[in-house]
Formats: structure tokens, C-alpha cells, sequence
């Protein structure tokens, strides 16, 4: 829904809101706010609220620190949950300059800027369905969370009912209050490891979704004396949590990746769509797989994609093509895990497809065998490639990619690669209890 200025001012008075909170994305996806008190409305629906954007990581230096935070209006809600200080609603914000432009180093501006790419090659929408996975862990005596997962239910388990099952419905019943609508939601493969499905939104819409989503799970979750975690691999030795990505594009006619005149229903489109997906599977993953830890998530055995492939069968490939046709027609991507920042994200990957598109690249054959059960030979006999293993294999593939660097522009692919280097190099200082255990008797 789209609120005018007046309505929202209403509603606030109405609902004796006394708090604003005024929501963007840093480019590690991390969710940032601005509070002010519900009388500075006029101020904040005036795009006259300001930050320093210096202390932002991968925003902007020192000497042009003042953004202006630009409320978009169709975003506003009230959080259902109690505050002791009265209600809190909140507004997601693009970033503009003090000139008044739209600040490229913001990654919701980015992903319009491509969305508006999209529009030009003449389709209407990115419909994105997410499918989060996160694991749920005890809380200690002092609030602070513990390695010690609440259950020890698998897929689907009707367990017991039992902290997680209680918290998880919780979470779900905060979601529909919020408008979200969600389509399942069940235990997933690991002990403590649940997943929660909604609707699939365009692609901007579905980027604010999932900050949402993540912000509403953390929330609901310390309530239930638990800690929720989106971190891609917590624990060695089971599954780790992906987000794998429903996506199709819509055009006047419809789901542009549908086509029911070809033998396995997918359209032209769709076929370059994943073309362009694999072309340049190995940068994307530097932005989909964007931590060091993601890569422990990204190995064969626990149901993560690890090989560049396609399939309409099987779930083993980076790409799967779902049965279902006509208006539900999509393609799953399943590397990406939820420590992916959306907006940088949705727009890589759509960027990606468009390129596809537009180059009419050819398909290479699906694979609809097992991979995980492929020797490295078959598999180089198949012209199967691996996704790179490590964040820094993952930089260099993506400092050589032109097509990803362009989804992000100059400004945030300089900041994405600074910050992940950082993040690279402090990692590789680091000595491992598994390298002590293995080479402390040399
Ligand atoms: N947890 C798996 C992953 O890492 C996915 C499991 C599933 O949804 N089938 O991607
Ligand atoms: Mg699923
Ligand atoms: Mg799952
Ligand atoms: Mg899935």
C-alpha cells in the first residue's frame, strides 16, 4: 500500500506512535536506524533528516559524511510488538546526497537502478521468493547466546512441541500482523535449524522483506529466550542455512519464463536467463556467499549447491527449475545463504539474467543426475565447474567479472572488495584449533 504524507501523520496520532524509525541497509547487509521521536514527522516525511554517513561502513569518507535519509512512504508500519515507551513504526529509506541525488553507494538505490535496466529491456517485474533458513540457539543466564541448539527435532518433524516450534509460530503470527504471507514454514534438516517461506514480492520490495524478516526473527526469537542466527554454517558437522532464491520475470503476457509450446515448458528466456546465471556463477557468489564462514556451507554432503549446473529433477545443481508452470513458472538459485545482503544481491543476480538475455546466451545441457555422486572426472566430462571454495577465490573471480562489478557500479563494487578484503585478511591471520590438532606434533 502506498500512504500519502497526511495518512501517515493520522495514523501515528491515531495510534499514539512516539517513535520513527528510520531503516537502511549497510553494503554487509547489516540493517542500520535512525531514531527520532513521532513529532519530528514533519522533518522525516519533509526528506529533511540527515545522517553521518562516514560511521557507515562502505558509505562514504569523512569529508562528505551528510546523507539525507528519504522515507519511502509505501513501506511505513507499525511493529507489532510492545514497547514499554509507547509504539515504534518504522520507514525504509533510499539515500540521497545533499545535493539531492540518489547515492550510489546505497544498495537499495542500486538494485532500482537495475530494476530500471530491467524495465528498459521490457519486462514489468523480478517476482523474488526467499526461502531463509536460520538456526536457534539457548540463550545463557546473562542474555548472551550459547552454542547449544533448542531442539533436536529433523526436516519436518512434528517434535514435541518444544521452544523452537512454540517461537517459530510466533514469529509466524508476527509476520502476518506485518502483512507478510507466509507460504510454509517447517523444521529444517539440522537439529535447532528452522525455515520460514513467504510471498514473492518484486525485487525491491523483496529486499526490504527480507531485512524485515531477519529483524522480525531476531526479535521474536529473544523474546523466547533463544538467539537466532543467519550465519551461513554455525556448526561443523551438519547443514548450514542457505536462502535459496525463487525468481522469475514478468512481462505484459505474463511469466516471461513460461512458454507452453516448448517440450519442457520453460521459455526462450528462461533458458538465457539461466545462461547468464551460470556465466557468471563464480562472481556472483562473491556477493551471494559474502563471509568468510559461507564458504564452509558451500561443501558437498549437506544439500548446499557447490557445482555450476542446471536441472528440472534434481536438487543437487546451482540451479533447479521447479515442476510447477503457467504463472508459477521460476528458477531456484540455491547457493545463496542468508548472509547475503539482498539489495546487492537481487541486483547482481538480475543483472546477471538481463545479460544472459541480452547476449542470447546458450544454455548448456541440464544435468538431472545426482552431482554429488559424480567422480571429479564425470564431472569435468560434463563441463560441470565448482563455485569458488573461499571468499578470496570468490573476490578474484569477481574483481575479473564485468558484468557483476556492473550490477554494483564503481562505488560499491570498490566498497564490497575493500570491506571483504579486510574481512579476508583478518581471517587469514588466524590459527585454527584444527590446524593445532593436525600440526602441533610436527
Ligand atoms: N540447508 C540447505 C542449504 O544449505 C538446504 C536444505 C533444503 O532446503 N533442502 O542450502
Ligand atoms: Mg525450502
Ligand atoms: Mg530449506
Ligand atoms: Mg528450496
Amino acid at each position: 500500500k502506498v500512504f500519502t504524507v497526511d495518512e501517515i501523520k493520522k495514523i501515528i496520532l491515531d495510534e499514539n506512535v512516539q517513535f520513527l524509525r528510520l531503516m537502511f541497509t549497510d553494503i554487509n547487509g547489516v540493517i542500520k536506524n535512525v531514531e527520532v521521536p513521532a513529532d519530528q514527522i514533519n522533518k522525516v516525511l519533509g526528506n529533511k533528516v540527515m545522517f553521518d554517513g562516514s560511521s557507515i561502513d562502505g558509505f562514504v569518507r569523512i569529508e562528505e559524511s551528510d546523507m539525507l535519509l528519504i522515507p519511502d512512504l509505501s513501506t511505513f508500519l507499525i511493529f507489532p510488538w510492545g514497547s514499554e515507551h509507547g509504539k515504534v513504526a518504522r520507514l525504509i529509506c533510499d539515500i540521497n546526497t545533499p545535493e539531492g541525488e540518489p547515492f550510489m553507494g546505497d544498495p537499495r538505490n542500486n538494485l532500482r537502478r537495475i530494476v530500471a535496466e530491467m524495465k528498459a529491456a521490457g519486462y514489468s517485474s523480478f517476482n523474488i521468493g526467499p526461502e531463509p533458513e536460520f538456526f536457534l540457539f539457548k540463550l545463557d543466564a546473562n542474555d548472551k547466546p550459547t552454542l547449544d541448539l533448542n531442539d533436536d527435532g529433523g526436516y519436518f518433524d512434528f517434535a514435541p512441541v518444544d521452544l523452537g516450534e512454540n517461537c517459530r509460530r510466533d514469529i509466524v503470527l508476527e509476520l502476518e500482523k506485518m502483512g507478510f504471507e507466509v507460504e510454509a514454514s517447517h523444521h529444517e534438516v539440522a537439529p535447532g535449524q528452522h525455515e520460514i517461506d513467504f510471498k514473492y514480492a518484486d525485487a525491491v520490495e523483496a529486499a526490504d522483506n527480507i531485512q524485515t524478516f531477519k529483524l522480525v526473527v531476531k526479535t521474536i526469537a529473544r523474546k523466547h529466550g533463544l538467539h537466532a542466527t543467519f550465519m551461513p554454517k554455525p556448526l561443523e558437522g551438519i547443514a548450514g542455512s542457505g536462502m535459496h532464491i525463487n525468481m522469475s520475470l514478468s512481462n505484459e503476457s505474463g511469466n516471461a519464463f513460461y512458454d507452453e509450446n516448448t517440450p519442457d515448458k520453460l521459455s526462450a528466456e528462461a533458458k538465457h536467463f539461466i545462461a547468464g546465471l551460470m556465466a557468471h556463477a563464480r562472481a556472483l557468489t562473491a556477493i551471494n556467499n559474502p563471509s568468510v564462514n559461507s564458504y564452509k556451507r558451500l561443501v558437498p554432503g549437506f544439500e548446499a549447491s557447490v557445482y555450476v549446473a542446471w536441472s528440472g529433477h534434481n536438487r543437487s545443481p546451482l540451479i533447479r527449475v521447479p515442476q510447477a508452470r503457467g504463472l508459477s513458472t521460476r528458477l531456484e538459485l540455491r547457493s545463496v545463504d542468508p548472509a547475503a545482503n539482498p539489495y546487492l544481491a537481487i541486483a547482481s543476480i538480475l543483472a546477471c539474467g538481463l545479460s544472459g538475455l541480452s547476449e542470447n546466451l546458450p544454455v548448456p545441457e541440464p544435468i538431472d543426475r545426482n552431482i554429488y555422486g559424480m567422480t571429479s572426472a564425470e564431472r569435468h566430462e560434463a563441463n560441470i565447474t565448482d563455485l569458488p571454495s573461499t571468499l578470496h577465490n570468490a573476490l578474484k573471480s569477481l574483481e575479473a567479472d564485468e558484468v557483476v562489478k556492473g550490477s554494483l557500479g564503481p562505488h560499491l563494487t570498490q566498497s564490497f572488495i575493500d570491506s571483504k578484503r579486510l574481512e579476508w585478511n583478518s581471517y587469514r591471520q588466524t590459527v585454527s584449533d584444527w590446524e593445532r590438532d593436525q600440526y602441533l606434533s610436527l
